[in-house]
This record gives C-alpha cells, structure tokens and sequence, in this order.
C-alpha cells in the first residue's frame, strides 16, 4: 500500500536523522501523484532554528520546488504525528491529506511532548489606529 511506503520512508529519515548532535527523530516526505517530490528532517539544532521541524523543512523544499507558496494536490507523509506548529504550516500550505506513524503518546513516551506550557505575556497593545495602516497600503497597492 502506498501509505506505508511512504510512511516508511518517512520513518527512515527520522532514523537517519537521529545522532549525537542533538538532530530530533522525526522525518517527512511530501507527494504528489505518487511522486515524492520533496523529504524534511527535524533540523532544531542543525540550524538553530526552533521552527525547524521536519514537517515545515518539507514544506519549504517542496513549495520552492514547485516555485508556489501552497501545495494543493500534495500529500504528506510524517513519522510522528504533526505538532500544534506543523498543524498550523500545513493549513496555510493547503496540503491534501496527512498520514503520519507514531501518535502524540508514543512520541511523548520518548521526551516529546506536542506541545509544552506555553503561557507567558501575549496582549494587544492600542496603537490609536496605526496598526491598520499596513492593511491600508495593502489595500491600495493590491488594486
Ligand atoms: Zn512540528
């Protein structure tokens, strides 16, 4: 069955990813047509970026690839379930489907948690109107 060798191959990469230097077990490949047409490892600590997790390296790759900022008509693929972050990356992206391996349990059985306390400040400031004014020159130069 096509899910499972994608699946499989999406699990590979998070094995292969899986080292000494802090690289995160978790892989994803993104198809189209059956074609796999891009693959992401979790790359946190390879480029000190927190955003890095395999789903949205594959994500990056596959829409430069295609050179479009959305992947309708594609799938993905993810060794683990996709995380609150990823979740978010693939709506914008519009991807088709997700199938994925392990669940959120078995992921937090290892250390990882799909998504740790996040609570601290986040409150909207009044700006007296000027937070509109990007929408204002969004507006004019659009039309
Ligand atoms: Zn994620």
């Amino acid at each position: 069955m096509e899910h499972t060798k994608f699946l499989r191959q999406a699990i590979e990469l998070a094995l292969a990813n899986t080292d000494e230097s802090g690289a995160q077990p978790f892989g994803s490949v993104i198809v189209r047509d059956g074609e796999v047409i891009a693959t992401g490892v979790n790359e946190i600590a390879a480029h000190n970026d927190p955003t890095a997790h395999a789903e949205i390296q594959a994500i990056r790759k596959a829409c430069e690839k295609l050179e479009q900022p959305e992947l309708s008509g594609c799938v993905l693929y993810a060794s683990s379930r996709p995380c609150p972050l990823c979740v978010e990356a693939i709506g914008w992206a519009n991807l088709d489907a997700v199938y994925y391996a392990a669940s959120f349990e078995e992921a937090g059985e290892a250390g990882f948690e799909p998504s740790a306390d996040w609570q601290r400040p986040f409150e909207r400031i009044d700006m007296n109107g000027m937070q509109l004014e990007p929408f204002r020159k969004w507006d004019a130069v659009k039309n």
